[in-house]
C-alpha cells in the first residue's frame, strides 16, 4: 500500500492541463489557472 500510495501521488502532482492555444503548461493557482506564454486566464468557480 505504502509504494503504490506514493506513486499515484507523484502522478497526482503532475496532472498539469495545456493551454488550449499555445500548448503550454497552464500554471496552477488558486482559483484559476495561468498560461505564462500567452496570458491565457481560466478561472475556477
Ligand atoms: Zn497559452
Amino acid at each position: 500500500m505504502w509504494k503504490l500510495y506514493e506513486v499515484k501521488e507523484g502522478g497526482v502532482v503532475r496532472k498539469n492541463r495545456q493551454c488550449p492555444k499555445c500548448r503550454n503548461f497552464l500554471a496552477q493557482m488558486k482559483n484559476r489557472v495561468y498560461c505564462g506564454g500567452c496570458g491565457y486566464t481560466e478561472i475556477k468557480k
